[in-house]
């Protein structure tokens, strides 16, 4: 559903991602870690047309991102980690944009957006601007606006931060629903709990190079971590055991 080719992307002199290869099936949850730097949001970013490669390709759904960017994009729900909202638009006014440069609008969707803004407990808010919104409810805008048009991929870049635990399970509830009834979902994370519980299947990142990618057995085989958590496996095979040792040092 989503594939990266041999994807690098060089800024100047510097490669973020040095020739990238990762298949994210069709109705899987897949987890993307790595260390602050390893090119996850690039990787991301190239995913929904918002960076150009410097070689190497993508596709979703069967399409190129970059030969085929509009049939890509219209499968695609992308929520960033620092995404851009207009102000002075409402929430409703907000979603109704969005819908529209996907092409949709009218009754029906007029009615998704009622859903949606009655999901996440914002439907007092809906002729409110933007600007008052708090940080929380701008998250819970912007995914609903990566929603709305009934993506088939969805990618998100640290979905979790600055939701409430309410609406964090209500979230993580919504990604393994829309994975059961076959979507594909490839999301960024820092929250290795939530990883570990949540997806089926995980790759790690380590300057702009795939370090380790397969189920959670998968990845305890390939940290030989006998039956260590996710943040074991990650700190064994991105090297974290350093600063571990260094903070025994210094008696932390
Ligand atoms: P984090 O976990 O800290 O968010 P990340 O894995 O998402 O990190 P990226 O944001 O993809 O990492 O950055 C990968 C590398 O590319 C970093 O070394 C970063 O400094 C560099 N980089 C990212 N954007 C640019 C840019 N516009 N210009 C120059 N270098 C950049």
């Amino acid at each position: 559903m989503i594939q990266l080719k041999e994807l690098t992307k060089k800024y100047g002199q510097f490669a973020a991602l040095k020739e990238l290869n990762l298949t994210v099936p069709r109705g899987v949850l897949y987890g993307l870690l790595g260390p602050n730097g390893a090119g996850k949001t690039t990787a991301l970013r190239i995913i929904a047309g918002i960076l150009q490669p410097t070689a190497g390709s993508v596709s979703v759904g069967g399409f190129d991102v970059q030969k085929e960017p509009e049939r890509a994009k219209s499968r695609l729900g992308y929520i960033p980690d620092r995404p851009f909202i207009y102000e002075k638009l409402t929430g409703g006014e907000f979603l109704r944009f969005v819908a529209g440069l996907f092409g949709q609008n009218g009754a029906e969707i007029d009615r998704r957006i009622d859903d949606l803004l009655s999901v996440w407990e914002l439907t007092a808010w809906r002729d409110e601007l933007l600007e008052a919104y708090s940080h929380g409810m701008r998250q819970k805008l912007i995914i609903s606006s990566a929603l709305i048009h009934k993506p088939e991929v969805i990618v998100v870049d640290e979905p979790l931060v600055g939701l409430d635990p309410k609406a964090a399970k209500l979230l993580k509830d919504i990604f393994r629903g829309f994975v059961d009834r076959g979507g594909t979902i490839l999301m960024s994370t820092h929250t290795l709990e939530v990883a570990e519980a949540l997806c089926d299947r995980i790759a790690i990142i380590q300057e702009g190079r795939i370090r380790a990618e397969g189920t959670m057995s998968d990845l305890r085989r390939e940290a030989r971590a006998g039956d260590a958590g996710l943040e074991e496996i990650f700190l064994k095979l991105t090297g974290g055991h350093e600063v571990r040792e260094l903070l025994e040092v210094l008696g932390s």
